[in-house]
């Protein structure tokens, strides 16, 4: 079998708001093509246009190949060594960042084709099945102008993703530092104030995390709110420093009642071992796409194990992603859950309409995938209506 062509489609949403905080209104899908009429898909969530130019740009010299030129002519089957030669051949351009999201959205599509082409699910390649399902958790980024509304939209959330039987959910806290919400600036009090509207909303069962994205400046401040947070048994505490404060982040490790986590932004296994080595963070979130695709993720998932830190994928995509990453957690025995947010609460129309067929909530629970690959389609209605630029 050979790679014959590789398509990419850059999707928008056409009411898309550069003031939000969801990455769900863009989308970069890889389409790879073989000469056996099997195709593999993939995507992942950077800027998507910069993202479609790495893999199609042509290569001028050894260490900045082409990533298209690299896979054409290759058997795709061989999604690792494939993932190394590409690492290899990027080296000027790739090795960290955008290059590597551009592999990760290759890799998830030749991932894709090996389990079609072998009758056999992702997860089966990737060290099969060490659970009987796959535990998600909701993840509920409310919308509001005001504090006032911002805490109202995620309770409704929160009571509307148990409903649906989710037994987990993460609470967007997005109102200060550099990424918050619709412009919000609140207090720390704020945060504290909806965290504990969110508890009493789901009661106390219910699994609950937490992001703030990157909310605070010092390790100390973040310790103090942390503390503040502890009754109200959060399981994890998402990006509470800026990612390259990482002695901040080995601080908040030892002295935080609360786990940490952090990942979705890391690229590569070489990044995963700053973040859980000096970092110290107990929660690894590979985001499958932006760490490298499968391949990659399954690196970090091995790295992870040997320092007993739990994964728990990243992602902020389709339902591409959310196969990709419940293929991962299935495989992943001391990956408790994964990010899932489910089509019926979210605001996105690229999440609620570009996969078909895709991975189903049974009483709060996504049963093992039974089809080959990834085991989703694309709905093509929703490719050609979002589509702004195809090569
Ligand atoms: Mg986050």
């Amino acid at each position: 079998m050979k790679i014959t062509r590789i398509e990419t489609h850059v999707l928008l949403d056409p009411g898309y708001d550069a003031a939000a905080c969801s990455s769900a209104q863009d989308d970069l899908v890889v389409i790879i093509h073989t000469d056996e009429g099997i195709t593999g898909i993939g995507e992942v969530d950077t800027n998507p246009w910069v993202a479609q130019a790495m893999i199609h740009a042509p290569g001028t010299h050894v260490l900045g190949l082409g990533l298209e030129e690299m896979l054409l002519g290759q058997d795709p089957r061989n999604p690792e060594a494939l993932w190394d030669k590409l690492y290899e051949g990027s080296y000027m351009t790739g090795r960290r960042g955008l290059g590597i999201c551009a592999i990760g959205a290759l890799d998830m599509a030749l991932w894709d084709i090996r389990g079609k082409a072998l009758g056999l699910p992702c997860y089966q390649l990737l060290g099969g099945a060490r659970k009987p399902d796959i535990t998600p958790y909701a993840s509920l980024l409310p919308t509001g102008h005001t504090a006032a509304e911002y805490k109202e939209s995620l309770v409704n959330k929160a009571k509307e993703a148990k409903s649906l039987g989710f037994t987990a959910g993460k609470m967007e806290v997005c109102v200060k530092g550099p990424y918050t919400h619709n412009g919000l600036h609140e207090s720390d009090d704020t945060i504290v104030d909806i965290v504990a509207a969110c508890r009493a909303a789901v009661g106390p069962e219910f699994v609950m995390m937490v992001d703030v994205c990157y909310c605070w400046t010092n390790a100390k401040q973040a310790l103090r709110v942390l503390n503040q947070l502890e009754p109200y048994d959060i399981f994890f505490l998402e990006t509470p420093l800026p990612l390259d404060d990482l002695d901040g982040y080995a601080f908040l490790h030892d002295h935080s009642p609360i786990r940490i986590a952090a990942g979705e932004l890391q690229n590569t296994r070489f990044e995963f071992l700053d973040l859980m080595d000096r970092g110290k963070v107990d929660v690894a979130q590979p985001d499958v796409g932006r760490v490298g695709g499968l391949t990659e993720a399954r690196r970090v998932c091995d790295l992870a194990a040997d320092r007993g830190r739990l994964i728990v994928p990243h992602c902020w995509k389709t339902g591409i992603g959310i196969a990709a990453s419940a293929h991962l957690s299935a495989a992943t025995a001391h990956c408790p859950y994964i990010e899932f947010l489910p089509a019926q609460l979210s605001e996105a129309p690229l999440r609620r309409e570009l996969v078909i067929d895709e991975l189903q909530l049974v009483n709060g629970r996504v049963p093992l995938p039974q089809k080959p690959g990834l085991g989703i389609e694309l709905n093509p209605d929703a490719l050609a209506k979002y589509r702004v630029a195809t090569r």
